[in-house]
């Protein structure tokens, strides 16, 4: 491998703790953000922009060691913090999906036990009225 990619990767490696704690006070405020949220739908859209915009940061960071590999100077720290949001972002996806898991178990039905959507009328397994 380049030896200014295998210096970049490894560079990576080592601020992944640091990466680590700061992904977990992002995670924090999503939680909070994803509570405010009541709307499955809503949290669907907030998920669908979250993976865009780890698209988006991940080609920015393909571009970033694919310079670094064609030699052209590179500020490092730029990467680390891309790398640093994308790990936000994921612990915010997460966060949201468990959100919308708990809106869609919100019912259970009283005659056999199945988990209902919240806005559910009858029970999808049996039709006991909810
Ligand atoms: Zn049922």
């Amino acid at each position: 491998m380049d030896n200014r990619v295998k210096e970049l990767l490894e560079r990576v490696r080592n601020t992944a703790e640091t990466v680590g704690t700061a992904a977990g006070n992002t995670a924090k405020q999503a939680g909070k953000y994803a509570g405010e949220l009541l709307d499955a739908a809503k949290l669907n859209l907030q998920i669908f922009d979250l993976n865009n915009e780890i698209s988006e940061l991940l080609q920015e960071i393909g571009e970033l060691v694919y310079n670094t590999h064609s030699g052209m100077p590179q500020n490092d720290d730029i990467l680390l913090q891309k790398l640093d949001i994308i790990d936000g972002k994921k612990r915010q996806v997460e966060e949201l999906r468990e959100q919308i898991n708990i809106l869609k178990k919100a019912k259970v039905c009283p005659f056999c036990g199945a988990d209902c959507g919240k806005e559910d009328v009858y029970c999808k397994n049996c039709g006991e009225r909810l």
